[in-house]
């Protein structure tokens, strides 16, 4: 399913360090009708329409707001650390090796919001369990997530269902 799409993303072997495949996806983004496509298919699987979507910097801004736009909601962004310039709520999570923190504006999502979070790849899934806690903890509701590649073998997805979040993603690559 979707080949059309996967023939679109690059593939960088040994890319930030030896033995990791990166799924690169601005060659997908280079493709207007590839990039249109892709979007169409995500806001097909999206289900219901969420109240916002959250987006994951920096990928996961480029398609939360395209998105967004399509379904037709706002937009919050999940930052790194440091770049709101507003009063923030963070959380802190693990990485391989040490640690990294996500934040959002304290007073972005109205309690109760139903969110949908968006990425462009789910790996171990530290980074979108992270925003999954710390969107829950402003009092959102979120039980989906989208992106356009999962990496199946690492385990993300089902750590996200573990968590009740519905997993949706275009594109698979087993064995990384
Ligand atoms: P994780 O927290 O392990 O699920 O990692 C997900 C984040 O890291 C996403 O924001 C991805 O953009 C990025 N990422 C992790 N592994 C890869 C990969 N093999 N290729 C491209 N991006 C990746």
């Amino acid at each position: 399913m979707h080949d059309d799409l996967r023939a679109l993303i690059r593939t960088i072997p040994d890319y930030p360090k030896p033995g990791i495949q990166f799924r690169d996806i601005t060659t997908l983004l280079l493709d207007e009708a590839g990039f249109a496509v892709t979007i169409q298919r995500m806001a097909s699987a999206a289900g219901p329409r969420p109240d916002l979507i959250a987006g994951i910097e920096a990928r996961g801004f480029v398609f939360g707001a395209a998105l967004a736009q399509s379904l037709g909601c706002g937009l919050v962004l999940l930052r790194k650390r440091n770049k709101l310039p507003g009063r923030v709520t963070g959380i802190n999570y693990a990485l391989e090796y040490g640690h990294d923190r996500i934040e959002m504006h304290a007073d972005a999502v109205p309690p109760g919001a139903r969110v949908l979070l968006v990425d462009d790849l789910i790996a171990t899934g530290g980074t979108a369990l992270a925003g999954v806690q710390l969107l829950r903890d402003a009092g959102a509701v979120v039980d989906r997530a989208a992106f356009v590649i999962d990496l199946p073998d690492l385990g993300g997805a089902g750590r996200l269902r573990a968590a009740n979040v519905q997993v949706n993603a275009l594109l698979a690559y087993a064995g990384d």
